[in-house]
């Protein structure tokens, strides 16, 4: 069955390499669990960023090489001498008594970066540390661990390192935003705690205990205007129970594939004299057979946010997902407004709502016409 669905899902993709999950795309997938399109470009590991441009609605979002440099030269100094700065700051945030960490590197194992190898030899380190063994080690820098989503097991290369001390792991994440006088961005500390929350719920799969993986997570940024670090921790249980409560709702994949027609492929790959096998017409075709569900968050958080925006044009679901739950089965802006002007007769499961947009439109009216403003608030009200 899995072979079937892993073949199913290469067909999808045609005969190029998986685009790799991180704890990023994991985060994000969350945002819109009910979107079948993500559902299946995700599992099949479409990489979506390139299919963005193949269909002309190129994706303009994602972090900046700045940014990217700035990020991995802040990591690489914390993380230099074998942890010798953050061991320091760990002792004094997990108030630990140590004298002495063992460290262990996984980006490679004895010169070999294979995910396999390298995702069996994070297991096999991890396990033996949470059973307590001796020289098991306490830094662990890059295990790559694994997680199921929507029914694929997918690795993750965390930029993270565990830290475990008495039985318990901790969840590192090193982010390049500063912390200014005890504060920080609020979007970018939300961002990082889903993350967090990823690894924090893979790493508690992989030693199959919650308990062994503590909820609190440490957050280390550099310091006000330097490049000095500090770390402080984040409770992330609500962003554990959002994460599991999406992924358990996430359709099987096996599901989605049934639905899809025969034949249905997304595939990016050029032939022999470097041309496309599929045609944009072909690829936009094939969009079209996978059901999406747009809403204006998919922006920031889906490459493909453009072509779907563009497809949705004159949907409700457009104006955000609050508009279109409270407008519930009234799917078209156009039919939204005829309601609204009555110039469109409601049928029954649309009689409730024609009222409410009937009595919005009045108020508006009247909150338009001269002098009318205070007459609509006392109607509002
Ligand atoms: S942008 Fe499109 S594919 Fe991506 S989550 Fe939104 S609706 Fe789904």
């Amino acid at each position: 069955m899995q072979n079937d669905t892993d073949s199913r899902l290469r067909r999808l993709r045609g005969p190029v390499q998986p685009k790799r999950h991180n704890a990023r795309t994991i985060a994000a997938l969350t945002s819109n669990p009910g979107c079948v399109r993500r559902g299946l470009c995700d599992a099949a590991g479409v990489d979506k960023g390139a299919l963005a441009e193949r269909l002309d609605f190129p994706v303009r979002f994602g972090q900046s090489q700045f940014a990217i440099t700035r990020g991995n030269a802040f990591e690489a100094q914390v993380k230099a001498d074998g942890c010798a700065e953050l061991v320091t700051l760990l002792r004094e945030v997990l108030d630990l008594d140590i004298t002495e960490v063992g460290y262990t590197n996984f980006d490679e194992v004895g010169g070999n970066d294979s995910q396999d190898l390298r995702h069996a030899h994070s297991q096999a380190t991890l396990l033996a540390a949470a059973a307590g063994r001796d020289n098991a080690g306490t830094l662990f820098d890059h295990p790559l661990l694994r997680l199921d989503v929507a029914g694929v097991g997918v690795y993750l290369e965390p930029d993270l390192i565990a830290f475990q001390h008495a039985g318990i792991f901790h969840v590192i994440e090193i982010k390049s935003f500063a912390v200014i006088d005890g504060q920080a961005d609020g979007g970018k500390v939300a961002s990082a705690a889903i993350q967090s929350a990823v690894y924090v719920h893979a790493l508690r799969t992989l030693l199959g205990s919650d308990d062994a993986v503590s909820s609190d997570i440490v957050l280390v940024c550099p310091k006000d205007f330097s490049n000095r670090p500090c770390a402080t921790k984040v409770d992330v249980r609500k962003q554990l129970i959002v994460l599991q409560h999406q992924l358990n709702r996430l359709a099987r994949i096996e599901a989605l594939l049934d639905a899809l027609p025969i034949g249905v492929s997304l595939d990016l790959a050029k032939d022999d004299d470097g041309q496309p096998v599929l045609t944009r017409a072909e690829l936009v075709q094939a969009m079209d057979c996978i059901e999406a569900r747009y809403s204006p968050e998919c922006l920031a958080n889906c490459e493909l946010a453009f072509f779907c925006r563009d497809e949705a044009t004159g949907g409700t679901a457009t104006l955000g997902k609050s508009v279109r739950e409270e407008l519930g089965g009234v799917e078209l802006v156009n039919v939204a407004l005829g309601l609204a002007a009555g110039s469109l007769a409601a049928s029954d499961e649309q009689a409730e709502i024609a009222a409410l947009l009937r009595a919005a439109a009045r108020i508006y009216r009247e909150s338009m016409s001269p002098g009318g403003g205070a007459q609509a608030a006392r109607v509002a009200a």
